[in-house]
């Protein structure tokens, strides 16, 4: 199979899409249409040469966004789609072949994701209809997480609600953590090395990995565990829930909306959910930017130190993620909160990380955790699965 798979990331408004070629050294083809279900969808790429174009599309389904994606193509014709799906329950451990019975146990996990499995579900249904032939593969992203045990994955709650309601730990950024993961392991020479990956991104989470499984991870039963996010607010204590009901008379839906939109680093800075934004607003003073970013690092030490139970042995951290790859002054904020891991920042390192290259951070001392930064490519990662599970060699 020569030919490149298309990767389908699709969400209610929006698809995003990657034709991705058989060796790295070919151009892939990258781009989403936006505003879908509006008047005004639009289709924005970048084509072989790198450039950006953008196409209106006016009032158009998905089969009709999809049809205009494939126009963009420049001719090539894909060999075979794979599909980010967000929840694949228990019963998805692996990438898997889509038939009807796939597509009606996505729909059976609906309950668990209902902003994301349907809006996936549509882009599944879209390319069936446009692609008959192709075979379709869907990625999903709790899938990694299904190697979690049984103390890590269970709250403790009555265990009915486990086993009628399929109340448990999932994890989700499953792709970005195998993905940076193996990359630790082939970089550092280490086969089944023992890493604590931490995705920054607007949506943050860490995993413990060893031998290339995962063995906790720190998103839950959503993706609202955890981490401070850009809008989210990670772990709250379970009680404010119902003190926020009693006390403010808040509705179900307005703490939702509270937690995973008005939260995170917009709410604790007041400011903005942008890192960026929000380093420059900390160094003009802005005090709530300050500790924002604090509240953000702090939550990320303390996470890795907990997650650190989950590895036989520590060989490193990754950092990955918009965030994790880009900002030295995180990178520097969590590291320096883990001085017991015996972890050494080399600063000079740090600062000289270049966008969308891997590099190695730390001193490089003998016997120490070492530190890396890694691009995460979930496209080319499902893209692999993808081909790997059609019988081929990944690139
Ligand atoms: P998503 O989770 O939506 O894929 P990304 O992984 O692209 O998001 O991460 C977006 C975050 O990365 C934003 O907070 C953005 O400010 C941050 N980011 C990107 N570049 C930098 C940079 N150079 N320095 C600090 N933060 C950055």
């Amino acid at each position: 199979m020569n030919d490149p798979v298309l990767v389908i990331n699709c969400g209610s408004s929006s698809i995003k899409y990657a034709l991705v070629p058989t060796t790295a050294n070919q151009p892939r083809l990258t781009g989403l249409v936006e505003r879908l279900g509006s008047s005004d969808a639009r289709l924005k790429g970048v084509d072989s040469r790198g450039d950006v174009f953008t196409s209106d599309l006016g009032d158009v389904g998905h089969v009709q966004a999809l049809k205009a994606i494939l126009e963009g193509l420049e001719g090539h014709r894909p060999s075979a789609v794979g599909h980010r799906i967000v929840h694949g329950g228990e019963r998805f451990t692996r990438a898997t072949l889509i038939d009807d019975d796939v597509v009606a146990a996505i729909e059976q996990t609906s309950a668990l994701a209902p902003l994301h499995n349907p809006a996936n579900l549509q882009g599944i249904a879209a390319t069936r209809s446009l692609f008959p032939a192709l075979p379709q593969v869907a990625v999903f992203d709790t899938a990694f997480h299904q190697s979690l045990p049984p103390r890590a994955y269970r709250y403790a709650l009555p265990e009915s609600l486990y086993r009628d309601h399929g109340i448990r730990r999932y994890g989700f950024h499953g792709t970005s953590h195998a993905c940076v993961s193996a990359r630790a392991d082939a970089l550092s020479g280490l086969p089944g090395g023992g890493w604590l990956t931490a995705h920054l991104g607007n949506g943050c989470s860490t995993a413990a990995v060893w031998e290339g499984r995962s063995l906790d991870t720190s998103m839950g039963l959503t993706p609202l565990e955890g981490l401070v996010m850009g809008t989210r607010s990670g772990d709250v204590d379970p009680g404010l829930h119902a003190h926020l009901a009693r006390h403010l008379g808040w509705s179900l839906e307005r703490i939702d909306e509270v937690l995973n939109r008005e939260s995170g680093l917009l709410g604790l800075s007041g400011l903005t959910n942008d890192m960026r934004e929000l380093e420059a607003a900390a160094d003009k003073g802005h005090a709530g930017a300050t500790l924002a970013i604090e509240v953000f690092c702090y939550r990320i030490a303390k996470s890795l130190a907990a997650l650190s139970c989950a590895l036989p042995r520590l060989d490193g951290i990754v950092f990955t993620g918009g965030i994790g790859e880009n900002s030295p002054r995180v990178r520097r904020q969590v590291v320096d909160l883990l001085p017991h891991f015996g972890v050494e920042l080399e600063h000079n390192a740090n600062l000289a990380t270049v966008r969308g290259r891997e590099a190695r951070i730390d001193t490089q001392t003998p016997n120490r955790p070492v530190l890396w930064v890694i691009p995460t490519d979930e496209e080319g990662r499902i893209a692999d699965e993808t081909r790997k599970l059609l019988g081929d060699t990944p690139r």
